[in-house]
């Protein structure tokens, strides 16, 4: 526990992940959000115009997101997500309709891509294990400088994976990110690999149960509280410059930033982070899927790439999204519902009401020169920390990483309150031990 208060600025799920972990070490936490809800680019909301909850974008978790899965432990909501037994990808090819299965084996010898009825149609096994050049990719090769893209492997399972992980077209995205992908999921198998998504909505899974288990620890929650200035002093910050009030910080008390990287760039001077970003477009169409339809489809060669079976709304996701992001609204839905009606064997017209919902600036574009400028959670102030899928997290900009972020600077809080001179009785400093059993204990359960 600090000995201060913790104040943590952005409740997006890098500040939630922080929160929650910080309440559960006995922390007073202090959370600060510019908007009127929690969730930042993760979230869901009541649409008017179509007259149901949607998610702000379509978030896939794979049952390996380990740090994703102890945050919903932590809050509750681990049965909250739903998913099929075991790990099958279903995709289709938009230009000729063909349909394929890639369905990886649950455990870590890949006999799977042995196996014709398992693999992406007319590949061979042994053109599998060409992935494992990314493992030795220099820290500035590009997808595409490692793997070969004209084979039919590349372009019906590689570039789809590449694309939906990273949000970045497989020419500028880094070939060593995308192996850290590859070996955190296939290359720990088929139970790893398995797909996970809310059963309700993003806010009901990582949102609200975060909120709810807060309260009950006593977190203090403000809303509507944008930050517009830190005050720093010579090693610590001073205090947080509200739009409408200010707040002068302790020399016990620690802030954590967790707001996206370019607001994190205006508040802190001289903070390097990532400068360039990649688009999403999302489109939710108001209708059914036919029963028995899987609850998503990749889709090869079309403009949607990944169609997911909700209630009553089937929702598109176009990741790297810069060719289709300029189109008028009524132009992507009709182009988008031609993809999921044939992916879904539904009639091509009427084209169901829809929302598209374009996030020009989803995620940092995950290309080598710019993971180099992605900072660690420590500032040159001793009581200022980062998080967000931003840092430097070793995963691309996704919920993993972000929650990630949050737990690596709720564990730098703690050592940086366990190695705080404390005042002793008598009025002398003593140093508190680092690394008592207790200590360790705490790092391992944050870890
Ligand atoms: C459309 C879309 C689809 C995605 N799909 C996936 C997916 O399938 N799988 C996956 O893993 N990831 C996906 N992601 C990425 C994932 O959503 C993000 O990586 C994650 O939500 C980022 O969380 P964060 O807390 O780092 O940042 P944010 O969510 O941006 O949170 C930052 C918070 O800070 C607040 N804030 C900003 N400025 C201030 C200020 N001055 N004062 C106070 N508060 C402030 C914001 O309002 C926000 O709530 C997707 C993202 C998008 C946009």
């Amino acid at each position: 526990m600090t000995a201060g208060s913790v104040h943590i600025v952005g409740a997006g799920l890098a500040g939630l992940a922080a929160a929650v972990a910080l309440a559960a070490e006995g922390c007073r936490v202090r959370l600060y959000e510019a908007s009127a809800h929690a969730g930042g680019r993760c979230r869901s909301y009541f649409d008017d115009e179509l007259g149901c909850r949607i998610d702000n974008g379509n978030h896939l978790l794979l049952a390996g997101n380990r740090r994703a899965l102890d945050y919903l432990e932590r809050i509750g909501a681990r049965d909250t997500l739903e998913g099929p037994e075991d790990a099958v990808f279903a995709f289709i090819d938009a230009q000729t309709g063909q349909r394929w299965s890639v369905r990886p084996n649950r455990g870590t010898v890949p006999w799977w891509i042995f196996w014709n009825a398992r693999r992406v149609p007319h590949t061979r096994a042994a053109e599998y294990f060409g992935a494992l050049a990314l493992r030795w990719a220099g820290p500035t090769a590009m997808v595409t400088e490692v793997l070969d893209r004209r084979r039919r492997l590349f372009r019906e399972l590689w570039e789809p994976l590449a694309i939906a992980a990273l949000n970045t077209a497989v020419e500028c995205a880094s070939a060593r990110l995308f192996w850290r992908i590859l070996a955190e999921t296939l290359g720990r198998g088929g139970a790893a690999c398995r797909p996970l998504v809310p059963r309700e909505g993003l806010s009901e899974t990582f949102v609200d149960p975060a909120l709810a288990v807060l309260h009950a620890r006593g977190a203090e929650i403000r809303f509507g509280a944008r930050l517009r200035a830190l005050n720093f002093g010579p090693d610590h910050v001073s205090g947080l410059v509200f739009e409408a009030d200010a707040i002068e910080i302790g020399r016990d008390d620690l802030v954590i930033l967790a707001v996206p990287a370019a607001v994190a760039a205006r508040l802190v001077p001289s903070l390097t982070v990532p400068d360039a970003f990649s688009p999403i477009v999302n489109a939710h169409f108001r209708c059914a899927a036919p029963p028995g339809s899987p609850l998503f489809v990749g889709v090869v060669d079309g403009v949607a790439q990944w169609i997911f079976r909700k209630h009553g709304v089937l929702s598109v996701t176009v990741s790297a999204a810069d060719r289709v992001i300029d189109l008028p609204a009524d132009a992507l839905r009709e182009m988008l519902w031609r993809d999921v009606a044939l992916a879904y064997r539904l009639p091509a017209f009427p084209v169901p009401p829809a929302r598209i919902v374009k996030e020009r600036r989803a995620t940092f574009l995950a290309s080598p020169e710019q993971l180099r400028r992605r900072p660690g959670p420590t500032t040159s102030w001793q009581s200022l920390l980062l998080a967000g899928d931003y840092t430097d997290t070793g995963l691309p900009a996704t919920i993993e990483g972000a929650i990630g972020s949050g737990f690596a600077a709720a564990r730098q809080a703690l050592a940086c309150a366990h190695a705080k001179p404390q005042r002793a009785a008598g009025g002398g400093d003593i140093v508190t031990e680092t690394t008592t059993r207790t200590d360790k204990e705490r790092q391992r359960i944050l870890s």
